[in-house]
């Protein structure tokens, strides 16, 4: 038997099963129960979030054999339902956009369109990447739109409506998908590999869904990739380093490197995902995810949705984030930020990365204007020299509080060798 690939096996074939687009599915259903079938439906969203799949299956709603008019439970084994689910029904049309985009496209199809449909109840046009006909295409699009044969429904699909004109926009019924949460992707993940009869260690389910960004289409193939080179069992590592993944591990190692200063450390870490040969930019994506997340969570803002990570890889990022203070966080971001932006123009990647990782360290190393503040506010209270010293000694290393008292000294003498109340 041939190898099919999970996106396609795994298409959803009944409006419950669109993963995460459940507040279209439920006014589609709605409507085709109250009888009220649109003629032209306009599906947006990011790729890979079920567009194509609902369009279809909406397909299968309209013309399913098993009831005497269009069901919202299309029954999947009737011979409309499987020529639409094969992809070769007379009457379910599936036009690419990107690639038909002129006029000429757009005449043939207004000639069609007034066959009556050979098998069906309705000849349904699926134009996927609509945004991509040309303007004479839309002009012509719009004449079909504006009186349509009765037995024609269209439905468009685009990543990007903006690129739509008002006046198609104005005739259909607009849908927005939803870009998928990292959980929903990964629980789905975990849903086919067990009934595929693979395994998986639960560490490269987050990370793969991660990096399919939101598109369960690409989450997917990544998964193909890691199946097709395994022998049944996944490890996390196998995983990772299959698909140039780079493990929440390197960024925690990062930031211990940061925290408790070791820049040999750093510069081991850059050189071993160098030799991995991972993308740098992606890596420091990563790395500013990492940062926001840390922060967010520090600040007590934990949406576990949003952020996409799982529960340990929370508790790991928890701890990480114990260990900076609100600014640090701030300023190391900002580092990062602007590591990004040099990226760009760099021809070494590398060495812009190890001085950003460099100068994070010396945040780290150097006290800022509010850890001295609040010291001097502590000298206050328990005279400064102890305050210094055992506040010190509990949670810092010598570097760190010789850095701080010196720096307190200059405040003094700022003050004339006072501190003031
Ligand atoms: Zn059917």
């Amino acid at each position: 038997m041939t190898y099919q690939v999970i996106a396609r096996k795994w298409r959803p074939q009944k409006f419950e099963d669109v993963v995460f687009q459940d507040h279209i599915s439920k006014i589609i259903r709605n409507s085709i129960r109250m009888g009220r079938i649109s003629h032209a439906y306009l599906f947006s969203g990011p790729r890979g979030v079920g567009k194509t799949t609902m369009a279809r299956i909406l397909a299968k709603a309209l013309n399913c054999l098993s009831a005497d008019n269009p069901t919202d439970n299309p029954c999947d084994v009737c011979e409309n339902c499987i020529e639409i689910k094969q992809g070769y029904s007379f009457d379910v049309i599936e036009i690419d956009g990107a690639s038909n985009r002129g006029i000429d496209n757009i005449r043939d199809l207004r000639e069609n369109v007034n066959l009556a449909p050979v098998k069906a109840r309705y000849k349904v046009y699926i134009i996927d990447e609509v945004h991509m006909l040309t303007k004479e295409a839309f002009n012509a699009l719009l004449k079909t739109l504006e009186e349509p044969p009765k037995h024609v429904v269209f439905i468009f699909a685009t990543t990007e409506i903006h690129r739509i004109p008002e006046t198609i926009l104005s005739r259909c019924q607009k849908y927005l998908f939803k870009k998928i949460p990292v959980k929903s992707i990964a629980n789905h993940l975990e849903k086919i590999i067990h009934e595929e009869g693979y395994k998986i260690d639960k560490g490269a389910l987050y990370p793969i869904a991660r990096a399919g960004e939101g598109s369960m289409r690409d989450s997917q193939s990544l998964l193909d990739q890691v199946i097709s080179f395994s022998d049944g069992a996944i490890s996390e590592e196998d995983a990772l380093s299959i698909l140039g993944i780079v493990t929440l591990d390197s960024y925690l190692k990062l930031l211990t490197f940061i925290s408790n200063p070791d820049p040999a450390g750093l510069v081991d870490e850059i050189d071993r995902i160098s030799v991995l040969g991972i993308d740098i930019s992606r890596y420091v994506a990563g790395f500013i995810d990492i940062i926001r997340t840390i922060r967010l969570v520090n600040n007590g803002i934990i949406l576990t949705e949003i952020l996409g990570f799982s529960n340990d890889e929370m508790q790991a990022l928890k701890k990480a984030g114990s260990n900076f203070t609100d600014e640090e966080l701030s300023i190391i971001y900002k580092l990062a930020s602007d590591l990004q932006t040099s990226l760009r123009f760099s021809t070494n990647e590398r060495i812009n990365l190890e001085m950003a990782l460099l100068d994070m360290i010396s945040v780290k190393k150097s006290p800022s204007v509010a850890s001295i503040l609040r010291k001097i506010s502590e000298a206050r209270g328990t005279g400064l020299n102890s305050a210094a010293g055992t506040a010190g000694k509990q949670t810092k290393n010598t570097t760190q509080v010789n850095n701080e008292e010196s720096a307190i000294d200059n405040i003094k003498s700022l003050f004339h060798g006072e501190v003031i109340d």
